[in-house]
Parts: structure tokens; C-alpha cells; sequence
């Protein structure tokens, strides 16, 4: 497993990052962004589209800022565990993540912009040329899907990173920057339905932060995974519920999300209000963990089959609102 040649360029600041990204693209070279690396070259190492440069962010110190409200997105995962001022809700999900290398290296940039996985993709060059290719990378062959084959359009690869839906449970808002401009949109809007587009980056954009709103002190919380090894696993399925109590006995505000169990993570805003109405405790609970299991659809493509995933993220809805009912008692 060789890592295929490539241009490293390592930009001091921003500004200049961008410029060589906007430069690269004027002269039609493709390029990859690389932050931590422990997904990206991975990747390169298996030879899964790989490009002739890349483009490493370690160096732009824009990107390192770490507030209750502002996360950098060269924030390190560890850093995430370790802080005083991060959520906690976020700070376990991050704590999940891997192990302790991996989470020294790996960042909240490239967590959120982590490649989906499919067992047909994540393998060796020689792995994938004896099954003659997939759609994803498909080696100039026009090979099918091989998880919904006759199609060619669509990859359905899982989205597998952990921060995202307790992110979006926290409301927040992703921050992105090219040669042309900034834009802003909130994370729950960022995602694409298709494993090989991913998400809204266009070609030579960036994710300098993500923002949180002041308030989210005031929403309590659990996520809650699933996977095969507790040491290290990607996500099977995971669960993030987090509520606003209003003083009494019931939530007046509820916002539930899932990851690992289709190409993009799921907001399931309106599971989450059918709950709210009529707030029962334990019945409430109940019905919106089997909602949430109605609610997602993962293909076989990992390493448990869609059915118990999807029977898990029922059990998982139900243990990450445990705490619901001690804030009701
Ligand atoms: C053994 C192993 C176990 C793992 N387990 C988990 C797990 O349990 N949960 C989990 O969530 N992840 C897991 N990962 C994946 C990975 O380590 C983490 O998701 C990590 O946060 C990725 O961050 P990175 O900085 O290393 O990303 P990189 O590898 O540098 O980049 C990942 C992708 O994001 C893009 N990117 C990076 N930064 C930016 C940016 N600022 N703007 C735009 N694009 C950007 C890159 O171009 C690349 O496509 C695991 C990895 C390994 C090797
Ligand atoms: S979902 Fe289909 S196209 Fe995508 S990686 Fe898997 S087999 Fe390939």
C-alpha cells in the first residue's frame, strides 16, 4: 500500500491557501484539502481518487480557535475532549471518536467532511480491481453501484463521522471561505445526498468554523453509538437527542439527529415535535425512539446488516433520553 506521488503545499494563512487552491484550479489540477490526514491518506494509501496535490491547512493559524461558540475547524478532537468551555454533549461525542493517536491528529474539519464508507470502497487497489470496480471510484471503467446496481448515478455510501448530529442538535452554523468570498448556512443545510458529492463545498471552498449558538448551555443532552469495537469503530449507527427543560416537568424544546446510517446524517425535526405534544415521559420516549427507527434507512453496506441498525437506533433514541426522565422526576 503505497502512497501514490503528490504536491504538498502548505500555506501560512488563509489567505494564501486559498490563492494556491484558486491558482491550482485556473490550471484545471485537481487538489484535496488535508487537515489531520487520518482519513485522507488512509485513502491515498489504498489509492481511492486519489489527486496530484493537496493542500495541507496544519499551518493556518485562522483556523485553530476554540470558544463555547466558535469551533476552528483545525480544532483537534482532542482538543474537543479535553476543553472546559465545549458542550459536553459534544465533548463525548468526540471522545467516541477512534482512539487517542487518531483523536491528537484528526480535526473537527475533517470529521465533518469525512468521506462516506461502503465495504465495497474502503479496500485495497487489488481488492477492488478483482470485484472489477464501483461506481465511487471507478478507475475509467463506468462501473455500477454494487449495493443498488442499474443505476450509475448515485453512490449510497454511509456517512460515518460522529460530531454532526450532536452539532446539529446544538443548532449550529458551518462558516465556509473561497478565493471568491465567505458564505454561512446551518449544518443541517451543508449535507448532500450522495456519497461521492457529499456535502455543499464547492471546488477550492474550505470550512474555516462552525458556530454555536450563545444558548446552548441551557440544552442538555446525550449521543449515544453504536459499533463493533469500543476501542476505535466508525459509527454503526449513532444518536444524538438534546432538550431544553421549561421548568416544570416536561421539555418545551427537543431536537434529535442520527449518523452512520445513511449517506448523510438525519435532523429529525419533526419526529422530534410530534413528541413534544402531548409530552408523556416514558410514552413519549417510547414512540419517538420508534419513529427514528421508521425514520432511517441504511443500506448494506456496512459492517451490521440494516435492520439491526436500524433496530439500534430505536434502542439508542431510548438510552440517549435517559436523562430526560430525570430532569421530568
Ligand atoms: C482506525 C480509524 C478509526 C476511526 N474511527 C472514527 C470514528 O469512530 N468516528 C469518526 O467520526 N471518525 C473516525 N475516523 C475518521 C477520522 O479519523 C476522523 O473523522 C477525523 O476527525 C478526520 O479528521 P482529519 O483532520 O484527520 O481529516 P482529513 O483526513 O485531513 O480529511 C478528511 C476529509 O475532509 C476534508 N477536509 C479536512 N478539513 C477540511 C476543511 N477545513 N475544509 C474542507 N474540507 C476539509 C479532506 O479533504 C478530506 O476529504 C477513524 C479513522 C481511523 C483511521
Ligand atoms: S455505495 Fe455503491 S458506488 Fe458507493 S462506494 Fe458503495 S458500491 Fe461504490
Amino acid at each position: 500500500m503505497r502512497m501514490p506521488p503528490f504536491t504538498l503545499h502548505s500555506p501560512a494563512s488563509l489567505d494564501e491557501a486559498l490563492e494556491i487552491a484558486s491558482k491550482l484550479q485556473d490550471a484545471k489540477k485537481e487538489f484535496d484539502w488535508v487537515a489531520g490526514g487520518t482519513d485522507l491518506l488512509p485513502n491515498y494509501k489504498w489509492h481511492l481518487n486519489s489527486k496530484k496535490n493537496v493542500i495541507s491547512l496544519a499551518n493556518v493559524t485562522e483556523l485553530f480557535e476554540l470558544k463555547a461558540t466558535h469551533i476552528g475547524a483545525m480544532v483537534k478532537l482532542h482538543e474537543l475532549v479535553e476543553s472546559e468551555v465545549v458542550h459536553p454533549v459534544l465533548a463525548k461525542a468526540a471522545s467516541m471518536i477512534a482512539s487517542v493517536l487518531i483523536r491528537r491528529s484528526g480535526t473537527v474539519g475533517g470529521n465533518i467532511c469525512l468521506d462516506t464508507r461502503c465495504y465495497w470502497f474502503n479496500q485495497s487497489e487489488d481488492w477492488r480491481e478483482s470485484i472489477d470496480w464501483c461506481h465511487k471510484c471507478d478507475c475509467g471503467t463506468e462501473a455500477d453501484c454494487r449495493v443498488i446496481p442499474n443505476q450509475n448515478t448515485l453512490c449510497v455510501a454511509t456517512y460515518q463521522a460522529d460530531l454532526a448530529p450532536v452539532l446539529m442538535c446544538l443548532d449550529a452554523t458551518i462558516h465556509l471561505a473561497s478565493s471568491t468570498g465567505t458564505r454561512s448556512m446551518q449544518l443541517t443545510d451543508f449535507f448532500e445526498l450522495d456519497g461521492m458529492t457529499r456535502n455543499k463545498l464547492r471546488p477550492g471552498e474550505l470550512v474555516t468554523h462552525l458556530t454555536i449558538p450563545k444558548d446552548s448551555a441551557q440544552w442538555e443532552g446525550d449521543y449515544q453509538k453504536l459499533r463493533q469495537r469500543e476501542s476505535w469503530d466508525f459509527p454503526e449507527a449513532g444518536v444524538a437527542v438534546m432538550w431544553k427543560m421549561n421548568g416544570k416537568n416536561s421539555p418545551n424544546d427537543l431536537r434529535v439527529a442520527t449518523t452512520g446510517l445513511e449517506s448523510i446524517p438525519g435532523f429529525h425535526q419533526s419526529q422530534a415535535q410530534y413528541a413534544l405534544e402531548d409530552w408523556n415521559g416514558k410514552e413519549s420516549i417510547k414512540s419517538l425512539a420508534e419513529s427514528i427507527r421508521k425514520a432511517v434507512k441504511p443500506v448494506q453496506n456496512t459492517w451490521y446488516t440494516p435492520s439491526y441498525r436500524r433496530k439500534m437506533a430505536r434502542v439508542l433514541t431510548k438510552r440517549a433520553c435517559a436523562g430526560l426522565l430525570e430532569d421530568s422526576k
